[in-house]
Formats: structure tokens, C-alpha cells, sequence
């Protein structure tokens, strides 16, 4: 990883110039989690107040854009952004909200009529200047991500600007020792993040499923747990490395008649190696301490990814243990975003944290590449 910080994006204040009477197209990442058809967590169109604010404040009109869901490129009522247009009218009055950018396909697909659509007024009068505020969709090259600045006076949101500084810092100059924390379904999702932060990171803490195809390839017994056969010589690399990479010691395990979120089966806790059929599903207790333990000495700590199936309240205890050390460690700690940020979010320690970050794979992205699609686009 290079420790070169990401290169400045240009502000509100720098581009966007006198804005009374202007109108201005905010890409705004909305996508909020429900429950029982309500907003279960606002935290993202709360995020973006104090862009939305900024601008209201200056008196240009505020149109918000944003995706939600995966309505696959057509019009759904199911998808529909009423819910966030109420929510927004009550938290940023004066603020429109354009129906679900992903109704159309030309959003994903990034085509040059959804681009020239959205610029020209995306239906209504032609906009003058463009914020980008998602951060959580910087690292796709969606039409409302990189099309508007190469036609339009744009500028990076506070939030964007927010997280580019905080995961900037970290990734260039962290206060060590820097620790990292990555769990999760897939380790051929986050190999690349791996290899980068081992460059940057003093530490390295795997659980979740991603750490069954570790333990593998150092010719443990893994049962049913997930597992990348074709990712196996890759984590044998990496351990063979003489990285300082930390592994679960012992497991909470299903056993071969259960089934996950039914509660059904007998859960028992295991060391390394799981007899076959059963599943790994949870760092264990004794892992659990000693990932405590390497985050209180730390001075920086990054995480990433749930410690198991912590949907099921089974194997949740690993999940919550690790978010009550971030939360209670001296260190400065980052979420990075997905499913730890609702995790930590859900047992209340959100306060606790330094940053939680609004993007889970826009975060992973910037700590292993150095920039994203969205900034760069920016940046020209
Ligand atoms: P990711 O999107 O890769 O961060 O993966 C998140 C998902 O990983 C969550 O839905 C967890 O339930 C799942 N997960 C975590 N640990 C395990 C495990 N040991 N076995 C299977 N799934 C897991």
C-alpha cells in the first residue's frame, strides 16, 4: 500500500461559487435499512444534513438523489423512495428527492442520456452545479457518480469529504500499534484489502467465515464451514508471509441437524479443528479475549466485517465482543461500515466510536486502492 495520502478533492466553499437562485443536484446515499416498511436506521440521511443544510443556507434549490435497493434498472413501487422523501422533507424541509436513481438502467449501466437526463434537470430545470455526498457508492461508476462532474461545477460533500479525511488519515499516518479487524462471509472479496492493510497495519485479527479457509490452509479440520477451496493457496501465501496475522484459537460450532436463525441443533464450542459436518459460525470465547486484548493495546484500530453468523443470537456473542472493545478501547476506531456498523449500531455503542464509516465496500476500496471512481471523477 502506498503511504501517499489521497490526493485533496475540492469543497463546497472552492467550486460551487455564489449559489442564491442555483440549482444543485446532491448525490446522497439514502439507502437505508427498513423494518416492517419502516426506516429502521436514518443514520444516512442524517449524514447528510450538513451538506444539504449548507447549501439550503446559501439559498441555492437542493435537489437529493440517491439508490435504493436493487430494483434491477425498472421502475418498483417496492423501491420507491416515498418512505425517504417523508423523512427527508422532515429532517431537510425545502429538499426534493428524485424517485430511485436505479429505476432507471442507465444508472448502473453509467449511459450518457441518463447522465445528460440528470443534468438537464432530470425532468425539471437544468442544474447549475453538482454535490457528491455518497460516499458508500464512490467506488461504482454509476452514472450519478461520475457523470455530472465532468459537465457540471461540482464539489465533494462534507460527508465524502469527512470520510475521505478520516480513512485518508488512517491509511497514510495511523497512531500505532494499528490493528485491523476483518471478518465476514468471503475472503476473495477483501484478499486485496488484506494484502494492503498487511503492508500498513502492525496486526491483523481474522474471524467470521473468511477465517475457515485460513485455518485450512494450515491443515485444520474445518467441517461444513465456509470455505474457498480455490482461495487456499492464497491464505497459505499470505500466512507464509510471517505477517503478523492473528487467527481464531477456538470456534462456536453447529452441529450437522442445525440450522442457522432456526434454533435448531446443538451449539457447542470447539478449538480449531471441527469435525465433519459441523459449521463453524462464531469466533469462539477464548478468541474473543485475545482479539480484546490486541485492541486495547492498540492506538488505531480498523474493522470490517462481523465475527460470525451474528444474525442468529447464537453466534453473536463474538460480533458483540469485539464492538464492546472497540468501544471501550483508548484507540481511535473506525467501523467500516455494512454489517459491523450494524452490529454496533444495534447494541447501541455507535456513540463510542470514533468514525462509522457509510460505506462498507467504498471504504475497503479506498484502504486498498487509494481512490475511488467517484473522487477521481471529482478531482477532474
Ligand atoms: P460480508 O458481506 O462478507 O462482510 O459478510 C457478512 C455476512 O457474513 C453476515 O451476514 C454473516 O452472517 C456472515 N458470516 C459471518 N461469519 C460467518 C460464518 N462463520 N459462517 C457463515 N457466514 C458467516
Amino acid at each position: 500500500m502506498s503511504d501517499l495520502p489521497i490526493p485533496n478533492l475540492e469543497s463546497l466553499e472552492n467550486t460551487l461559487g455564489g449559489l442564491e437562485g442555483k440549482r444543485i443536484l446532491v448525490r446522497c446515499d439514502f439507502n437505508v435499512p427498513l423494518r416492517d416498511g419502516a426506516i429502521s436506521d436514518d443514520l444516512r440521511i442524517k449524514a447528510a444534513l450538513p451538506t444539504l443544510n449548507w447549501l439550503l443556507e446559501r439559498g441555492a434549490t437542493v435537489v437529493a438523489c440517491t439508490h435504493f435497493g436493487r430494483p434491477n434498472g425498472k421502475p418498483d413501487p417496492k423501491f420507491s423512495v416515498a418512505l425517504l422523501r417523508t423523512r427527508v422533507e422532515e429532517l431537510a424541509p425545502g429538499v426534493q428527492l428524485l424517485e430511485n436513481l436505479r429505476f432507471d438502467p442507465g444508472e448502473t449501466g453509467n449511459s450518457p442520456e441518463f447522465v445528460k437526463y440528470l443534468i438537464d434537470g432530470a425532468g425539471g430545470l437544468p442544474f447549475d452545479g453538482y454535490v457528491n455526498d455518497a460516499f458508500g457508492v464512490s467506488h461504482r461508476s454509476h452514472a450519478s457518480i461520475v457523470g455530472p462532474p465532468g459537465r457540471l461545477p461540482s464539489a465533494a460533500g462534507r460527508l465524502l469529504e469527512k470520510e475521505i479525511d478520516v480513512l485518508g488519515r488512517m491509511r497514510s499516518s495511523p497512531n500505532r500499534p494499528f490493528v485491523a479487524v476483518l471478518g465476514g462471509a468471503k475472503v476473495s472479496d477483501k484478499i486485496g484489502v488484506i494484502e494492503a492493510l498487511l503492508s500498513v497495519v502492525d496486526r491483523l485479527l481474522i474471524g467470521g467465515g473468511m477465517c475457515f479457509t485460513f485455518l485450512k490452509a494450515l491443515g485444520y479440520g474445518i467441517g461444513d464451514s465456509l470455505c474457498e477451496a480455490d482461495q487456499g493457496e492464497t491464505c497459505k501465501r499470505i500466512l507464509d508471509s510471517g505477517a503478523s496475522i492473528l487467527l481464531p484459537s477456538d470456534i462456536t460450532a453447529l452441529s450437522p441437524d442445525g440450522d442457522i436463525g432456526a434454533n435448531s441443533g446443538e451449539v457447542r464450542q470447539m478449538g480449531r479443528s471441527i469435525p465433519d459436518g459441523w459449521k463453524g459460525l462464531d469466533i469462539g470465547p477464548g478468541t474473543a479475549a485475545a482479539f480484546g486484548d490486541v485492541i486495547h493495546e492498540a492506538r488505531t484500530v480498523f474493522w470490517n466485517g462481523p465475527m460470525g453468523t451474528f444474525e442468529d443470537p447464537r453466534f453473536a456473542a463474538g460480533t458483540h465482543a469485539v464492538s464492546q472493545a472497540l468501544a471501550d478501547t483508548k484507540a481511535f476506531t473506525v467501523v467500516g461500515g455494512g454489517d459491523s456498523a450494524a452490529a454496533v449500531a444495534e447494541i447501541g455503542l455507535t456513540p463510542y466510536m470514533d468514525h462509522v464509516s457509510t460505506g462498507g465496500g467504498a471504504s475497503l476500496e479506498l484502504l486498498e486502492l487509494g481512490d475511488l471512481p467517484g473522487l477521481i471523477a471529482l478531482r477532474n
